[in-house]
């Protein structure tokens, strides 16, 4: 009888982790409550690196120490102080804007609220201020909250499509309710970080190191940029 070539079950998300954990270090969840400063940092972080982002803040901080100056400084103000990070006119329209519908909805900028809401509707919450999406939403519960929403960035898009748990054509928006739906909530963070360390170190956009990846027995792309070698599970 002729022999029938099974599939490879896709690693599940727990497994991904604990492999992905052996190489980088298993991240460790602290949310550090500052939710305000969460958001603003990630509207900075769009499209620059974080240590532009993190200079670009430091900046800002140091001109307007408060919330409050900083919504009452006029958007060139704002712009000259976060050129460093880029896009500066439109992330200080963005900033200034936030902080304004901030300030009317709860005459203050403590967001500390959002953890007692449900998921969905802190979600909502956020993404309904200005230039605020799924993914800047997901960062400020997750890192400052400790709400367990998962940030998409590039990197987790992209090794989550390699991997198969999303569709290769998945967008960014359906991708965050996709995977957000097969993590337990423990395993958000981690899955989070241990997918951009791997973006960033074997799971590169040209180019995956798929040789040296411990994935790559049980990944559905390792063959198409492996060719012919074999596909062999890493100690
Ligand atoms: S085997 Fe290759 S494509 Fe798959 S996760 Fe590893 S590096 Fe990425």
């Amino acid at each position: 009888m002729a022999k029938t070539k099974t599939k490879a079950l896709p690693l599940s998300p727990a497994e991904i982790v604990g492999r992905l954990s052996a190489l980088y270090g298993r991240p460790v969840w602290r949310p550090h409550e500052d939710a305000m400063t969460e958001l603003v940092l990630t509207i900075l972080s769009q499209n620059t690196s974080d240590t532009n982002s993190g200079r670009a803040f430091m900046r800002l901080h140091s001109r307007f120490p408060t919330w409050k100056e900083m919504m009452a400084a006029a958007p060139e103000e704002i712009e000259a102080e976060i050129r460093v990070g880029g896009l500066a006119p439109t992330k200080s329209g963005r900033i200034k804007g936030i902080l304004e519908e901030v300030w009317r909805r709860t005459a203050s900028f403590d967001l500390s609220f959002l953890g007692a809401m449900s998921l969905a509707e802190a979600k909502a919450w956020l993404r309904s201020l200005p230039g605020v999406g799924p993914k800047t939403a997901a960062c400020v519960l997750m890192f400052a909250l400790g709400r367990p929403a998962l940030p998409v960035d590039t990197h987790v898009q992209r090794v989550s499509q390699r991997l198969g748990l999303v569709p290769a054509k998945t967008g960014a928006a359906e991708a965050h309710d996709l995977l957000e739906a097969m993590l337990s909530p423990e395993e958000v963070y981690p899955f989070h970080v241990s997918l951009i360390n791997h973006g960033r170190g074997l799971c590169k956009a040209q180019r995956p190191l798929c040789a040296e990846c411990p994935l790559n027995d049980r990944c559905p792309a390792a063959p198409v940029y492996l060719g012919k070698k074999r596909v062999k599970r890493i100690a």
